[in-house]
């Protein structure tokens, strides 16, 4: 039907000059796959698919980069772009600057108080923790041996059970100790409550944070998001640390963070010991989302290489109505050189036709190849002057039949009209609704 060969066409022509939909569509599908294995929940996935697919469709492939290449290069930017774009850095205001760490038991605040507590102060900063988990003695004595592990001080007031009380005085203990910055950490518990949420709440009110900083476990995979979300409600923090980025986990919980809560990760934690912490660059978390050597080779899998120069040729001529049997033949090259000939007979429009109920191997390109070489200089490059007895001579030429010839001739008209008829609406969309 029309519809389908249009289609067909239309992929053809993207197909040179960039990047074709046959193969985004494939592909995405691929990267579709591998953000949701990478914990991706799966209506953010779509969302970043579908924009992918979209860019990918409207660029033109540049010189020195392959679709496949370019692809790849798009995913990578798109995935950046949804994390932020850019590194975002905490905000450090106030005499002293408080730091307010928030998030469920477990999720690694204690550990990543110490591990901020040790970057500042590698930063020549005055550091303050405070130990303000009233539930857990124990989780007192963990911060202390942190401390001294990295030489930061640590207050704590074990029998004190007020949580606000404590954040106080350890604001003034820092004025008068000269410490620029107080990190508190917080109780969490095991699963998002009320009294938990007030509390930490009730932090924020009177402490006046200048950066509140929510604290989650990336292997919590969709409960993360869920977490994040809450949080964000009842705190609206100011950033997001990810811990334990070490484990198996791809990272796909730092995209759809993003997304869902739009606040901007900050931090992220790689493992148990002090050093592991790095501050978050969304393009790096999109490499690993990706699992770049992944995609690379799956891109480039569903990609096939095209000759750069030839297609930007190419594109020209078909602009101005101008290819020709030349152009033909050096598709059927391309297309010989990109191998699995099965998978690409769908490119050139009326192909499939022409060699309908052949073996699809190169031997299925010979009588082609073969009419479009017995003719002359002229004929291929103005076919409008092959003529009857050209067409005799050609096949007798070819060794084959005047039937073959025609038909090629044909298909060859058919492909052309195409092109002329998409250089004249230039587009996809009008193109369906002309076949329509
Ligand atoms: P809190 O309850 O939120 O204070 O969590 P903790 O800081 O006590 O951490 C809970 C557990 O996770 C501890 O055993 C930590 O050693 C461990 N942990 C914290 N951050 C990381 C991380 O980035 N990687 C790994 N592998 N373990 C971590
Ligand atoms: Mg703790």
């Amino acid at each position: 039907n029309l519809s389908g060969k249009l289609d067909k066409a239309f992929k053809t022509l993207k197909g040179q000059g960039s990047i074709t939909e046959i193969n985004v569509a494939t592909t995405v599908k691929e990267i579709r796959r591998a953000l949701i294995d990478a914990d991706v929940n799966y209506k953010v996935a779509k969302e970043v698919t579908d924009k992918i697919k979209e860019e990918a469709l409207g660029r033109d492939v540049l010189i020195s980069v392959s679709p496949g290449q370019l692809l790849v290069k798009i995913v990578n930017e798109e995935l950046t772009q949804m994390m932020g774009g850019k590194k975002v850095d905490m905000t450090l205001q106030g005499d002293p600057a408080v730091v307010l760490i928030s998030g469920l038991q477990g999720s690694g605040k204690t550990t990543f108080s110490g591990k901020l507590a040790r970057m500042l102060k590698s930063q020549g900063r005055q550091v303050l923790l405070t130990a303000c988990d009233i539930y857990r003695p124990a989780a007192i004595d963990q911060l202390k041996v942190l401390g001294e592990q990295i030489g930061v001080e640590v207050y704590a007031e074990p029998e004190n059970k007020n949580a606000v009380e404590i954040a106080n005085n350890a604001i003034k203990h820092a004025k008068s100790t000269g410490k620029k910055i107080v990190i508190v950490d917080t109780a969490g518990r095991l699963a998002v409550d009320e009294q938990m949420m007030q509390e930490i709440e009730g932090l924020k009110k009177a402490l006046n944070p200048s950066e509140t900083l929510f604290v989650v476990d990336s292997m919590t995979g969709q409960d993360a998001v869920n977490t994040a979300k809450t949080f964000n409600e009842r705190l609206d923090f100011d950033g997001v640390v990810l811990t334990k980025l070490d484990g198996d986990t791809r990272g796909g919980a730092a995209l759809s963070i993003r997304t869902v809560v739009d606040k901007p990760i900050k931090f992220i934690s790689t493992g148990e010991k002090m050093e592991a912490i790095d501050v978050f660059h969304p393009d790096r978390m999109a490499n690993r989302i990706l699992g770049m050597g992944d995609v690379v080779s799956l891109v480039e899998k569903a990609q096939q290489t095209f000759d750069e120069e030839e297609a930007k040729k190419l594109n020209k001529k078909i602009r101005q109505n101008k290819f020709d049997f030349d152009d033909f033949l050096s598709q059927l090259e391309q297309i010989k050189k990109m191998g699995n000939l099965k998978d690409l007979m769908g490119m050139i429009p009326g192909m499939g036709k022409a060699l309908k109920g052949l073996d699809i191997d190169d031997d299925s390109f010979k009588p082609i190849e073969a009419i479009i070489r017995s003719m002359t200089k002229d004929e291929r490059a103005n076919p409008e002057i092959i003529n009857g007895s050209r067409r005799k001579r050609i096949a007798d030429g070819s060794g084959t039949s005047i039937q073959e010839v025609n038909n090629l001739m044909k298909q060859f008209a058919d492909m052309r009209k195409m092109m002329k008829m998409m250089n004249k609406v230039g587009g996809k969309r009008a193109m369906q609704s002309l076949a329509q």
